[in-house]
């Protein structure tokens, strides 16, 4: 069959496919590289807001609509919440949950066995490089959340902490290295919970660096409740991303009470100063959440002022909304629409002028970039190679070059600032 994937959500359902994908090639399937020219759409969907719920169950309908015959399978988060709900719509055939998602391919042979290729015995070839998207690879290294933060609908939809062995993972990222991906990103849902026995994030971090090959590594969302400390004298090595996000949620300590994250607006600047001495020239990128229950003006005006303060290389903002089944979503004082898009307006100006201040600030700096793409430049001057620094940049390659520079890791100085990152010129290796 020709699959087709839709992500929706975070990096961790994007790391999910990219694993669906190669095991799905591994099986003898093809990748299509439109919906229109698949056979079977495969959505890994979301639902941490009302908006990815809704999006999610449109996508799902989009493969049936363009053509009857297409197959549909909905994974994911939405899936997992709401399972009668996803096989119910039009054009649903297979609905998995997310405790199965590692046996999709197994699950979707069940359901169509007319669909299996043959001599897919082959599923057991772990690791199959694509024929596009070499830039990348995310590599799930957990799954699962213990934490009940009262807007958060994840544990609920992905269950508890889990963690795959030290040993597991540095295979994966051999495989990776070795297929010829410049960069890996370390992702799971928190990612700061990972355990192996007594190893610990720090050992399996320490583990990719020592036991593999891989060029660049990133990691994703560390817990600020949660960092140890002994993960400073890792970025020593050049190949960890001088890139940390970690999740604010909000500036004021008050609505972090109710949102119940263990930690003030105080504990996490410390925490973030902290960071900056130790690796210098850091980006640090954030979630932050507005209109959460009870918020008030003045305690709006403090995150605002919060995440201004802290400068942030990037800022991600979202407008609350309440998922069933958590504890915000009962709460009597929610924010009325129009109060909340107001204060989501202001904090998306301080965020973009965050991020800019950023991107300015690494002018004349020198970087790498793994180039993705030739894209149009935001300057006007054309299509050039695209791609991001280690510190999170989106840059431009100038001057125009025509060489496929996809997939290549390559040291660059950042020369000007433009709208939604810098121009660089590509140094001698
Ligand atoms: S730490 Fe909180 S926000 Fe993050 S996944 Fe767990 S419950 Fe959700």
């Amino acid at each position: 069959m020709r699959v087709f994937f839709s992500n929706l959500g975070c990096k961790l359902n994007q790391a999910e496919v990219d694993k669906m994908s190669r095991r799905f090639v591994a099986a003898g399937h093809e990748l299509a590289p439109r919906l229109q020219d698949a056979e079977l759409h495969v959505i890994n969907s979301c639902t941490v807001t009302h908006l990815a719920a809704r999006t999610s169950r449109k996508t799902a309908r989009r493969g049936h609509r363009l053509d009857p015959a297409m197959r549909t399978v909905l994974t994911g988060c939405y899936a997992t919440g709401s399972p009668e709900e996803a096989a119910a719509l039009a054009g649903v055939d297979l609905v998995v949950t997310n405790e199965h998602k590692d046996e999709l391919v197994e699950r979707v042979h069940a359901a169509f066995p007319e669909a299996i290729p043959s001599g897919s015995a082959a599923l057991d070839i772990p690791y199959v490089p694509l024929d596009f998207g070499l830039s990348r690879a995310l590599v799930k290294v957990e799954d699962g959340c213990n934490m009940r933060c009262s807007f958060c609908i994840i544990p609920l939809t992905r269950g508890r902490q889990r963690s795959r062995t030290v040993q597991d993972v540095v295979e994966e990222v051999r495989s990776l290295a070795a297929g010829g991906y410049p960069e890996v990103v370390v992702t799971g849902v928190q990612i700061s919970e990972y355990r192996d026995g007594d190893r610990r994030l720090f050992d399996l971090v320490a583990a990719l660096l020592e036991q593999t090959d891989v060029r660049r590594l990133r990691l994703t969302s560390i817990a600020p409740w949660k960092f140890d400390r002994r993960l400073l004298s890792l970025w020593q090595d050049e190949r960890l991303c001088r890139h940390v996000h970690m999740s604010l949620q909000s500036g004021c300590t008050e609505t972090l009470r109710r949102m119940r994250r263990p930690y003030s607006a105080a504990q996490y600047a410390e925490l973030a100063e902290e960071l900056r001495q130790a690796i210098p020239n850091l980006a640090l990128t954030t979630d932050v959440i507005v209109g959460f229950p009870g918020e008030t003006d003045a305690e709006f005006e403090a995150s605002l002022h919060f995440v201004e303060e802290l400068k942030f290389a990037k800022p991600h903002i979202f407008t609350y909304s309440p998922r069933d089944g958590t504890r915000a979503a009962g709460m009597s004082d929610q924010v009325e629409p129009q109060t909340k898009k107001q204060r989501v307006a202001a904090m998306l100006a301080v965020a973009e002028a965050s991020e800019r201040d950023f991107a300015a600030s690494q002018i004349g700096e020198a970087s790498t970039v793994v180039w993705e793409e030739r894209k149009s430049s935001p300057d006007g001057l054309g299509r050039r190679w695209t791609g991001l620094t280690d510190h999170y940049v989106r840059v431009w390659a100038e001057p125009e070059d025509t060489d496929n520079l996809s997939g290549r890791l390559e040291r660059v100085r950042l020369t000007r600032a433009v709208v939604g990152g810098a121009m660089a010129e590509r140094l001698a290796a």
